[in-house]
């Protein structure tokens, strides 16, 4: 009778010895390798070239350092216990590799509010509701109202239940009722769920609730605008309930350095990877130096971007794929407020306000609440508009944050301290928010860094579909170690002289 396996249970058998992995990156993908392949028997090497280890995964708080490819270096100045995450800052319920490394590791997590009916949609433009914040509650509530009740009569003139029982269509009515708060009438009518513009209290205080905004007016404010009816809630990925590691993304990979500190090299930047015939060799440089290494094997978690200027003997399929796999542009900027007005004045905790200008997106903190200062991220943005804001300077960056971040929050004015922005394309040895794949790339280059090159494997979030995820860093490097492990294991049963021990 074999016991059930406990969740991710990652037991790849027999030990090895003797065997020496160079691992370029420490970043999570490089340091889970060299987690897992330590309990194999496997003796690692990693090769980082930031002063830190985490890569993507990291926490601003003061001290931290940036250098983008043509600014100077920046050092953040944040109050002592504030922070904001650069990168990752929310965990799905579902990434359970996340979470297991988390358990593993003793990593403490706590839950990320993602979603806040509460936080705000600013529309600029010329329409009647543009350039003032609306609570996302009143335009949920509002279109759901109104599309509801557009079904319901439709329904109620035959039009769309052609295939269903009388019973069955009447079901449907009553749901279309329900979801939208549709009245007796099947109308929608203003209804709590959108808010109230007097709270209801005690004795003669019932509360009056708001009047909806007329559905043309939601539409021509572009209200109904992809920035913001592609409501991130909705997706897979980004549902409640969410987690985050207490005290900053990066305790994760924090946790991990703890355990392999000995076998990490920082400052080490790899400057050739080179295929041989029994391994690789690697050329690094670090502050004293320019110095070689080898080693039986090799796994790269080198972001692409970065990798393509790397001297290299890879394969050409496997040079192609790197060199054409696009990465996102990404920017966020962490604004330090001496008092938590959004928490005061705007009852926000937690949550995102979408906008449709170049913040797209401000982040309010989900931790530390009700405590005196805190760190909004002012934007987080893509594409055009990531690219349009990392090529200003930082000062311009804060200027632009503050400007558009005032007609959200006039507060900015009086409680704005200080500032720190990442743009991760610019971004020294990221180069990249991460790997974006269209269908053409993910056929026709995707599959060749899939397959090691020689001795030489790849891992990372860019060899997954789970991009932009932590749990893609993860489920490559497990993915690696066990591919190299069974050419290992296999070669020793194969050739039991060729000096392979265990
Ligand atoms: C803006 C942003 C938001 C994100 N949000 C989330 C989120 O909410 N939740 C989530 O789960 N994930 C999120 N992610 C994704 C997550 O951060 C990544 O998927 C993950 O951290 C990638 O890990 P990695 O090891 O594959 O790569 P990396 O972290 O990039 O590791 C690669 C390592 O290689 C090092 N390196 C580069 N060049 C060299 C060189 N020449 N020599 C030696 N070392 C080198 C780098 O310094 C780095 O440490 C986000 C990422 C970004 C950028």
């Amino acid at each position: 009778m074999l016991k059930a396996a406990p969740a991710h249970a990652f037991n790849l058998g027999e030990k090895v010895e003797g065997k020496h992995i160079i691992i370029l990156g420490a970043g999570l993908a490089g340091m889970t390798a060299a987690y897992e392949l330590n309990k194999l028997g496997y003796t690692c090497t990693i090769l980082e070239a930031r002063e830190r280890t985490g890569g993507r995964c990291w926490s601003i708080r003061n001290g931290s350092l940036n250098t983008e490819n043509d600014k100077p270096t920046a050092t953040a100045v944040f109050d002592e216990g504030l922070y904001f995450n650069a990168g990752p800052s929310r965990i799905p319920h579902h990434h359970q590799l996340t979470l297991h490394y988390c358990k593993e590791l003793g990593v403490p997590i706590q839950v990320y509010n993602n979603v806040n009916e509460g936080a705000y949609y600013f529309a600029e433009g010329k329409g009647p509701l543009s350039n003032k914040k609306i609570r996302v509650r009143e335009v949920h509530n509002d279109i759901r109202g109104y599309t509801t009740e557009m079904l319901s009569k439709a329904m109620d003139h035959g039009n769309l239940d052609s295939g269903l029982t009388k019973e069955d269509a009447e079901k449907v009515l009553n749901y279309l009722a329900a979801e939208g708060g549709l009245n007796i009438d099947k109308l929608y009518k203003a209804s709590a769920r959108r808010g109230y513009i007097e709270s209801p209290g005690a004795g003669d205080k019932p509360g009056k609730i708001g009047d909806p905004h007329k559905l043309a007016d939601i539409i021509q404010s572009g209200l109904l605008d992809p920035d913001f009816y592609n409501v991130a809630e909705y997706t897979y990925e980004l549902q409640m309930t969410m987690f985050q590691a207490v005290g900053g993304m990066d305790q994760i990979a924090k946790a991990f350095e703890k355990k392999l500190k000995p076998f990490i090299r920082l400052g080490a930047e790899v400057t050739k990877i080179t295929n041989t015939p029994n391994g690789a060799t690697i050329i690094y440089k670090d502050k004293l130096g320019e110095h070689s290494i080898s080693g039986d094997m090799c796994i790269c978690t080198l972001p692409l971007p970065v990798l393509s200027n790397i001297n290299n003997n890879f394969s050409g399929d496997v040079s192609r794929a790197i060199d054409y796999v696009e990465y996102m542009k990404t920017g966020k900027i962490g604004l330090q407020f001496k008092r938590r007005f959004w928490e005061e004045d705007d009852q926000i905790y937690g949550g995102i306000t979408h906008t449709n200008n170049d913040l797209t997106q401000i982040f309010y903190p989900s931790y530390d609440y009700l405590s005196k200062k805190g760190i909004l991220i002012g934007y987080y943005n893509f594409n055009d508009k990531a690219k349009r804001t990392g090529e200003l300077s930082y000062a311009e960056r804060e200027k632009l944050a503050l400007e558009k971040g005032r007609l959200v929050h006039p507060q900015y004015d009086k409680e704005f301290e200080k500032s720190f922005s990442v743009t991760w394309h610019k971004t020294k040895y990221s180069m990249g928010g991460w790997g974006e794949y269209n269908s053409e790339t993910r056929k026709t280059y995707y599959p060749a860094l899939l397959k090691p090159d020689g001795h030489i494997y790849f891992a990372g979030e860019h060899l997954t579909y789970l991009n932009a995820w932590m749990a893609g860093a993860f489920e490559s490097a497990r993915s690696v170690v066990t591919a190299l492990h069974g050419r290992v294991t296999e070669q020793r049963i194969k050739y039991p002289a060729a000096g392979v021990k265990g």
